[in-house]
Parts: structure tokens; C-alpha cells; sequence
């Protein structure tokens, strides 16, 4: 039992599992140490404190504090077994729902290709290398008819509607979205939806988004080239670029930090969205400091204002463009 404990803390980080429930924080000192509001009580001033080597939390405020265990104790006001029971099903990418996950992605991949719609959607982005849309299992959800597909093969309503595949009307909570599933060692463990409507853009199912994309073919090259997003990863594949990963959005999850430092000498460029607001370009810097910390060397590419490396390469861009963006990239 206490060695299972141990293991379920180290498959879900505190601060990852805050952050996931959307806890932001800013990091406080030279240790790894995080405060930001306390999720516990009512407070307008920082006082909950994370320890992510620990793994351990305490709030000055409430005076509470622990694991990761006690936390979902104190959030959901539930008892320890339950609570143990709670974090391994929520978010330990169980077999079944991994079953179910995969079951989903190979119904909206044989979609993809009933829906003309979907296609163009894809030719817009510059993606027209079937074997390409094979390998990443790109689909289309086109919105009613997961449920009906999913009950043949008996899974209830309930259960669709529990993962959040379906909402309560019975329609695919991906509706009118192209889908990348998410893969780890095999099995698929969340599924990404970009909207080809008018519908806010991207959707992750509410799960870990797990580790860096296709890490595992990435893994062995040094330098690794990180995007915002995937139809970016793509575009660069697609190019060529076969050692470009993904962290879906600028965020790293600490799993998707450890992941780029797991080798000594590894060099990452960033390619993060050129945007108006600096927001790309902010994310960048931040998360550049925080990989030169942990030892990794950084380079920070910069395409031309407005564009991301997918609509970099929609606009005519060639891989040898991409290449001089990289070869004049800048640390820090
Ligand atoms: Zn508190």
C-alpha cells in the first residue's frame, strides 16, 4: 500500500495536479517552491505555499498542509481511501478509459475522410501528406454520431457522459473539431480538438495533457524543437522536421520540463506564436530561464511578426526558411 501511495504522488506532482485545476503561482526563491492563492479558503493574498521537490503544500493562512493525498482529503472533503480512490481514477490514465479514449480517436479518424469539410479545413492549414494525417491518426468529429458508434460496442450513455466525451444532449463534446489524439507508450491518453467553426479553438479533454508529444520518437535528438501548438508540430514535420515536440499551449508541466532535461547536452530551440500582445514572446523568455535552471541549453527563434511556424509555412515559407529562422535563433 505505502509503496502504491508513493507511486500514484510521484505519476501525479502536486504542482501539477494545481495547476491542472487551474491554482496559478509564482515561483518564490531559489528552491522550488510556488505560492499563489490558497484553493482550501477564502483569501485575497497569497499565502498557499508548494514545495514541488517535497511534494508537499502549507498554507499560512488556513494553516493546513501535506501531500498530494491530504489535499484532495481537504478540497473534496472526502476520506483517505476515497481519496486515494478519487486521484487514481481521475487521473491516472486508466486502461479502460484509455480504451475508450482509443476506441474514439479511430471512429472521428475513419470520419475524417466522409467529411469534405474537414479536409479542406486540413489543406488550409498547409496539412496534405495523407501518410502524415495517418501517422499523427488525425480525425473530424462531426458531432452526433460518437455516441451511437460507442453504445454498439457497449459503452452506456453514463459512462460517455462521466469522461466528458459527450455532453447531456448526447452530442460529441468535440463537435465540428479536427482531432489529434495524444499518445504515450502506446496508448492514447487524451484527445486535442481544434474547432473548424466558429467555436472557441482548441479543446483538451479535461485530462493530463501527459508528456511532450510524440516524445517518444523525439526523444533522441538533440536539438529538439518545442512548439505552441500541434498544427505548428504538422506544418514542421511535415517539412521535415521530425525533431520538433509539442506542449500543447506554452505551459510546461513539470513531467513535460523533466522531459527535455532527461539527457545531458540536449539543446531545445522555442518556437512559440509571434503575436501582437508579446504573449508568445513572454512565454518564451520565462520558459527559457526555467530550462537553462535545470540545465538545458535554449535557443529562441523568432519568425516573422504575426506568424506562427503553421501559418509561417501556409504563407510559402520553404524548410529552408525555416531552417535560416533557426539558425539565427538567440539565447538568452
Ligand atoms: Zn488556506
Amino acid at each position: 500500500m505505502g509503496e502504491d501511495l508513493e507511486r500514484l504522488k510521484q505519476r501525479i506532482p502536486l504542482l501539477e495536479y494545481l495547476q491542472r485545476h487551474n491554482w496559478t503561482a509564482r515561483r518564490v526563491g531559489a528552491q522550488p517552491e510556488f505560492v499563489g492563492l490558497c484553493p482550501l479558503h477564502q483569501e485575497t493574498r497569497p499565502s498557499f505555499y508548494v514545495n514541488a521537490r517535497k511534494n508537499l503544500f502549507y498554507c499560512h493562512g488556513c494553516g493546513r498542509g501535506g501531500d498530494l493525498i491530504r489535499f484532495v482529503e481537504l478540497l473534496l472533503d472526502l476520506p483517505f481511501r476515497q481519496s486515494v480512490a478519487h486521484l487514481e481514477q481521475e487521473l491516472a490514465p486508466s486502461a479502460p478509459a484509455s480504451e475508450l479514449l482509443q476506441q474514439t480517436a479511430t471512429f472521428y479518424q475513419l470520419q475524417l475522410h466522409r467529411h469534405p469539410q474537414a479536409i479542406r479545413y486540413l489543406e488550409q492549414r498547409g496539412l496534405r501528406d495523407p501518410a502524415l494525417i495517418e501517422e499523427l491518426g488525425l480525425g473530424y468529429a462531426p458531432g452526433a454520431n460518437l455516441r451511437r458508434h460507442l453504445a454498439a460496442l457497449s459503452y452506456s450513455f453514463d459512462r460517455l457522459l462521466q469522461v466528458g466525451l459527450i455532453n447531456s444532449q448526447g452530442r460529441d463534446a468535440f463537435c465540428r473539431r479536427v482531432i489529434f489524439p495524444c499518445r504515450q507508450h502506446g496508448q492514447t491518453i487524451n484527445l486535442y480538438g481544434r474547432s473548424i467553426g466558429t467555436a472557441f479553438p482548441h479543446r483538451l479533454w479535461p485530462r493530463s495533457k501527459g508528456g511532450l508529444f510524440a516524445w517518444e520518437s523525439v526523444r533522441h535528438f538533440s536539438p529538439v524543437i518545442l512548439v505552441e501548438g500541434l498544427f505548428d508540430l504538422a506544418a514542421l514535420w511535415q517539412a521535415g522536421f521530425r525533431n520538433t515536440t509539442c506542449a500543447i499551449g506554452t505551459h510546461l508541466t513539470p513531467t513535460q520540463l523533466a522531459q527535455l532535461g532527461d539527457r545531458s547536452g540536449r539543446s531545445v530551440y522555442l518556437v512559440f506564436d509571434q503575436d501582437e500582445n508579446h504573449a508568445g514572446q513572454t512565454a518564451s523568455g520565462q520558459l527559457a530561464r526555467r530550462l537553462e535552471g535545470a540545465g538545458v541549453s535554449v535557443r529562441i527563434a523568432s519568425l516573422p511578426f504575426g506568424h506562427d511556424p503553421n501559418s509561417y509555412f501556409v504563407a510559402g515559407a520553404t524548410a529552408a526558411d525555416f531552417a535560416a529562422c533557426l539558425h539565427q535563433a538567440r539565447s538568452l
